[in-house]
């Protein structure tokens, strides 16, 4: 069993801290199909986040905006199947949107990726087009952009689940432990 940190001595490190990060971002999605969180890094400070879900605007995916998604959790569309019809943006090209809504786009040159599932093959696109250097993933799947982001040159690392658990652990017990005495010493 993995030991159990202590906060006031260990930290997690960067890749474990911006993983939970866009574990976070995940929990704003706002689609039926999968959720995915994503953060943009550079030089160890993030520069933007994204979740997958439908546009600003648009009816929520999970109160029925997006028909794919609909019909792929009532079992009438097969997996990877019609996705040119899902009206949901993926929590990498959010991420990336970001950076040019804000005026941080120049930043995207060398900076990683953090994304709770390995980007897939348009994601990847966009990421080599804008100059991410690192992509950080929990998750692989068979149809995701692995291939694409090798041949870019473009350093994949998989982070397992297992070294995050324990800081979502301390977390969890520092909250419940919270006492308001104990933060004002
Ligand atoms: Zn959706
Ligand atoms: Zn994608």
């Amino acid at each position: 069993m993995k030991k159990k940190p202590n906060w006031n001595l260990e930290r997690p490190d960067w890749d474990t801290h911006f993983m939970l990060q866009a574990e976070i971002a995940k929990l704003r999605s706002n689609c039926l199909t999968r959720q995915i969180g994503s953060v943009i890094v550079k030089n160890n400070r993030q520069i933007s986040s994204g979740y997958n879900g439908t546009p600003p605007g648009i009816k929520n995916c999970t109160e029925g905006g997006c028909e794919r998604c609909l019909g792929r959790l009532k079992g009438k569309v097969q997996s990877g199947v019609g996705l040119e019809r899902c009206l949901c943006t993926h929590a990498e090209a959010n991420a990336i949107m970001q950076c040019a809504l804000f005026g941080n786009s120049g930043n995207t040159r060398d900076a990683t990726i953090y994304s709770t599932f390995v980007p897939c093959l348009e994601c990847s696109k966009m990421i080599i087009s804008v100059g991410i250097k690192r992509v950080v993933a929990l998750y692989e799947y068979p149809e995701d952009g692995q291939t694409i982001l090798r041949q870019a040159n473009i350093q994949l690392d998989i982070l397992k689940k297992a070294g995050l658990l324990p800081w979502i652990n301390v977390l969890k017990s520092s909250m419940i432990n919270d006492n308001v005495k104990n933060n004002y010493i």
